[in-house]
């Protein structure tokens, strides 16, 4: 066991806290922040590894979310549009600006007049400005801006203003700032059921996974930030009554760029129903997303062959020349949006607005939302936190802090620092004979970091992709709280999506550095093993 994750796991069984928080997604994660840096005393439990639910599943856009204009959800549009410019801030090298292109055809959801104010609506509510606003684009222009588009039924486009980020990235930031802050913030360890003081919560019974113990955490208040599970903990302190949630799932699959070498990041009509994006990432494309119902064990989410396939269509009537297959999908994978259900109305059409309930024993459980409103959804959870706190007692809270809080501990101060740190990392990372999308996936997955771990890699004379490989891991097992090869893989590097081959090719490499790390004896080794093999065929399900 990691030393960090000694002291944590001390601190949760010993502290008494203000507020013990449950789930380690980003909106757990940003409320431990939001708490800790109101000088609450926090604990955060996330049952599996931090993100490992939707967080990590999402369509990784920090977005004003365009199609909740057509829902007339004007508040919502403005209030995460706002909080984009808010969370580049913070984590410039995480959270990137990104053009969109937003084709207009013969037929689509959005005609040439409704593209061009629906746009401008948009900059409007989120107050974008200078160059960054819409510019709507002819049919010629919009072919020069990206030639894969199909020419017949085109009539132009409207290129606009978004953020891209890694999701699972950004929720592990803000645990580990939520930590610098003081919060007790720890992976594998399970809420399993609600400890009472008078019909009030008073904490929670906890099982760390890590190694099979239960203890229990004792907390003035409770909030339930679970996510997809968090009617699952309602009905646990009997109070799943009223509004309920609805799961809905979403897919995506990803390409090589060579195979669909787009130039924008694209939003475009799909034949039946919703409006899907393909965006470049490093060596890749990405494609998503689907919206049906979810149905199955909330714990085993992917991608099926219809889904990949109506992805493949859609991507293929938009780009023609690019004729994807099935066997052009390197991995997919696939999450559930917990909304607020909403009596006759389809997934796509419920309200991605978040809700908090407060149970007559005190548990407040948050659900809905985006990832992108994720900060002030923390705020109004800890607002009602720190007057419940206050009540009754002298104790004084701030106000909300986090929109002045940076990300990371040696933090960018804007894009342009990113940029010219990039340069710097191109430069230290010649020796290695790396492909040229590595200087930008080592900064945008750590920031600054990232020469440390090029450093270390130089260290110990090794060049090659496993040398920086294992060097990210050392980071990892220092700095970021990995337990299992799939916290490594998926959630800390995103490899497991965007270079999947380089997961297959490293994994021994990798299992072993693990054993070394955790003493692991060979069962366990064998049966990580099996684990990581099950996942790799789950990520690819058209290759089995
Ligand atoms: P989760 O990330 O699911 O976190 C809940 C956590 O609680 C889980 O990790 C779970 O393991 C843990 N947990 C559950 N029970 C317990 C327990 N008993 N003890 C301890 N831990 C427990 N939003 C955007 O802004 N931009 C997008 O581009 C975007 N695209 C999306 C695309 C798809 C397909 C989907 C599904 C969602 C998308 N969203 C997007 C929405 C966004 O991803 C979610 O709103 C957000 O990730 C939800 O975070 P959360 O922390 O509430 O839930």
């Amino acid at each position: 066991m990691s030393s960090q994750r000694q002291d944590l796991l001390k601190r949760l069984k010993t502290d008494s806290f203000d507020l013990l928080v449950i789930g380690g997604g980003i909106t757990g994660a940003g409320i431990a922040l939001d708490a800790a840096t109101r000088r609450l005393k926090v604990a955060l439990v996330e049952k599996g590894d931090f993100a490992s639910g939707t967080s990590s599943k999402s369509t990784k856009l920090v977005h004003g979310g365009l199609r909740y204009l057509k829902q007339l959800e004007l508040r919502l549009v403005r209030e995460v549009g706002r909080e984009r410019a808010i969370v580049h801030r913070l984590a410039p090298h995480l959270v990137k600006s990104e053009k969109m292109l937003l084709p207009i055809v013969r037929g689509g959801t959005y005609g040439k007049v409704g593209t061009s104010f629906g746009l401008w609506l948009y900059d409007f509510l989120a107050s974008v400005t200078g160059t960054d606003r819409r510019r709507m684009l002819s049919k010629q222009k919009t072919l020069n801006e990206e030639p894969l588009l199909r020419n017949d039924g085109l009539l132009g486009s409207g290129l606009y203003a978004e953020y891209r980020t890694d999701d699972a990235r950004l929720t592990i930031e803000v645990v580990k700032t939520a930590i610098r802050h003081g919060a007790v913030c720890l992976n594998y360890v399970e809420a399993e059921n609600f400890t009472e003081n008078k019909g009030k919560i008073s904490g929670a019974n906890c099982l760390d996974h890590a190694n099979g113990e239960r203890f229990g955490i004792a907390a003035n208040l409770t909030v339930s930030a679970a996510g997809p599970w968090v009617d699952g903990l309602r009905k646990k302190d009997n109070s799943l009554t009223g509004k309920r949630l609805f799961l809905s799932k979403g897919a995506h699959i990803v390409v090589a760029w060579e195979r669909l070498p787009l130039k924008h990041a694209t939003y475009f009509d799909v034949p039946v129903g919703r409006m899907i994006f393909a965006i470049p990432r490093q060596r890749t494309v990405y494609i998503g997303t689907t919206e049906t119902p979810f149905e199955g064990n909330t714990n085993h989410v992917f991608a099926n062959l219809p889904e990949v396939e109506y992805l493949l269509n859609g991507a293929n009537r938009m780009f023609p020349t690019a004729k994807l297959t099935l066997s052009d999908v390197e991995s997919t994978w696939a999450g559930m949006r917990p909304l607020i259900y909403e009596e006759g109305k389809s997934a796509g059409e419920m309200s991605r607005k978040d809700e908090m309930f407060v149970s007559p024993s005190g548990l407040i459980s948050i659900a809905g939302g985006k990832l992108t409103g994720y900060r002030k959804m923390a705020g109004k959870v800890v607002d009602l936190v720190v007057k419940k706190l206050a009540s009754g007692h002298s104790r004084q809270f701030s106000a909300c802090q986090t929109h002045q809080v940076s990300l990371s501990e040696n933090p960018f101060e804007n894009a342009a620092e990113v940029i010219d740190f990039q340069k710097v990392i191109e430069e230290k990372l010649k020796p290695f004979g790396l492909p040229g999308f590595y200087a930008a996936y080592l900064v945008e997955n750590y920031g600054r970091p990232a020469l440390a771990i090029i450093d270390q890699a130089l260290a110990i004379s090794e060049t090659g992709e496993e040398a920086i490989l294992k060097s990210e891991l050392r980071h990892c097992f220092e700095h970021e709280l990995v337990l299992k090869p799939a916290d490594f893989f998926e959630r800390r590097t995103g490899r497991l999506y965007f270079n999947i081959r380089s997961v297959e090719q490293h994994l021994e490499a990798v299992l072993r550095a693990f054993q070394v790390q955790f003493q692991w004896p060979e069962s366990t080794l064998q049966q990580e093993r099996e684990d990581m093999l099950r996942l790799l065929k789950n990520t690819c399900p058209m290759k089995s």
